[in-house]
């Protein structure tokens, strides 16, 4: 069969294609109707969530070809583009040659109509990204990193790579993988007891990195403005909707932004990334709204055309506890110094504002050790920002910039500074007031898509007790 001379074509552009040419497109099948003479067949191949037709009259093709023709088959076809008679399209393609790359067993075929639950999604690795549901978020998801690069590309900010492997006592801001190739069968252990890293493969103990600011703070403290882009760990135990072990997260670092700039940095950008999405993902997002999430397409309007709710964490907890004394119930207690919950934060975006919130000057236990210290000596100058039905969606604050401060705070915290040195260096050299925040790249996304589960969002989730694929 000579199928050359002519380019295939992406379904998404025979779409929107005017009728009259010879086409060839290829894809897999989708569904294959019809009666003894015409066969129509519902062929995609990613590039959007709608299928194109294609109609095989039975005089021209052989018997056994269209039998292969299955749910789930792959398919290559030529011949012309045609304006539609049915309803439903305005084009398809009159078929003149088919050929099967794949078939695909009908019987033993994994994608039956009964069963696509997202949970039995999750399982059949390779069907997962042939459904509407996961074409449709690994477009958004795309289109969102495109956009997260593009925004800041605009705005002459530099992509920093930072270590994936890093020294474990950094930070603290989660539960740490170790990385080691130490036999564990033969750990080496020193004469305290405890293991002797200095035999393991860096000379010392090293973890995947639950962050890369304290790099990325480096960058930012030479070449002004830098965001990191990457996969984050966490072994925290958390099994919860909006928790993976593996996650990405985008941090922006920023020298000479106080917290002001950066809560306007934040709100810029995510406004930018739901406009994105809306004016370049919508076919997708209908899909989305109409099958899972009534309220999504007005929900990513609604963040657009108001300014978020500046408050402190301080009048956050007066309003929670205002809540509380008017009968409002929470499943965990809130007062002052506590970490505020999911639920928390919900009741103040949703139930109290209606619109997100940015949470400001937080006590600085709850807080890490860089953050800025006000003058009142119990809060720092952190700041989360709180969406509709996520609850936190980004971390940040403006950071100590004083070496004295940074170096007490070490110290009260009991933290072991040896590996820290390099980090304290950018204060004692230069310093410069700075700024920065991470955005939860799944997240972002739990709010674009509307999907109700983080495992849902990303092509191979890994939670506690799952690496599968
Ligand atoms: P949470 O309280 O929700 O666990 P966190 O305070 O641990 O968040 P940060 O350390 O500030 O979060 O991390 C910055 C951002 O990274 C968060 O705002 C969130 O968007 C995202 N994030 C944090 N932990 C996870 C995780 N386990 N899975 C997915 N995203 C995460
Ligand atoms: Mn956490």
């Amino acid at each position: 069969m000579k199928m050359e001379k002519i380019m295939r074509s992406k379904v998404k552009d025979l779409l929107n294609a005017a009728p009259g040419r010879d086409v060839l497109a290829k894809g897999w099948v989708r569904t294959k109707r019809g009666n003894k003479q015409i066969k129509f067949i519902a062929l995609n191949d990613g590039s959007t969530i709608h299928n194109i037709q294609v109609v095989a009259d039975m005089e021209k093709f052989d018997e056994d070809l269209i039998r292969r023709i299955t749910t789930g088959a792959s398919l290559c076809v030529k011949g012309k583009l045609v304006e539609s008679v049915g309803s439903g399209q305005a084009v398809e393609i009159s078929a003149e040659e088919i050929e099967v790359y794949g078939d695909c067993d009908p019987v033993r075929f994994p994608l039956q109509k009964k069963d696509t639950s997202l949970e039995y999604l999750r399982t059949v690795a390779h069907m997962r990204p042939r459904t509407n549901t996961f074409g449709a978020i690994l477009r958004i998801r795309h289109a969102m990193a495109f956009a997260i690069h593009k925004f800041f590309n605009d705005k002459g900010f530099v992509y920093l790579n930072t270590p994936i492997i890093t020294q474990s006592d950094a930070e603290g801001a989660g539960d740490m993988f170790l990385v080691t190739t130490l036999d564990l069968a033969e750990v080496p252990f020193k004469e305290n007891g405890k293991v002797d890293f200095s035999r393991d493969f860096f000379g010392k103990k090293t973890c995947l990195t639950v962050s890369g600011q304290l790099e990325g703070e480096l960058g930012a403290t030479g070449v002004g403005e830098i965001y990191t882009f990457g996969p984050t760990f966490r072994a925290e135990n958390s099994n919860t909707p909006r928790h993976l072990a593996e996650f990405w997260m985008i941090e922006p670092e920023m020298a000479f932004y106080d917290i002001d700039d950066n809560m306007d940095l934040a709100e810029e950008f995510v406004k930018y990334l739901v406009q994105y999405a809306l004016d370049h993902c919508m076919d997708d997002l209908r899909f989305l709204n109409d099958k899972y999430d009534e309220g999504l397409v007005d929900r990513l309007h609604s963040v657009l055309g108001i300014s978020f709710q500046r408050l402190t964490y301080t009048e956050g907890i007066e309003i929670l506890e205002k809540a509380i004394a008017e009968g409002h119930q929470f499943e965990f207690p809130v007062h002052w110094g506590t970490d505020l919950q999911s639920e928390h934060e919900r009741y103040l975006v949703e139930r109290h504002f209606g619109k997100p919130v940015i949470l400001t000057d937080f006590p600085k236990e709850i807080k890490a050790f860089y953050m800025k210290q006000n003058e009142d000596g119990k809060t720092v100058r952190g700041m989360d920002v709180l969406f509709p039905k996520i609850g936190e969606i980004i971390g940040g604050s403006e950071r100590e910039a004083s070496l004295e401060k940074l170096e007490q705070r070490i110290e009260e915290l009991k933290m072991d500074r040896k590996n820290l040195e390099w980090y304290i260096d950018t204060r004692r050299y230069g310093t410069v007031p700075h700024s920065g925040f991470g955005l939860g790249f799944e997240r972002l996304l739990l709010f674009v898509t509307g999907m109700a589960n983080i495992r849902d969002v990303i092509p191979f989730p890994r939670t506690p007790k799952n690496a599968e694929f």
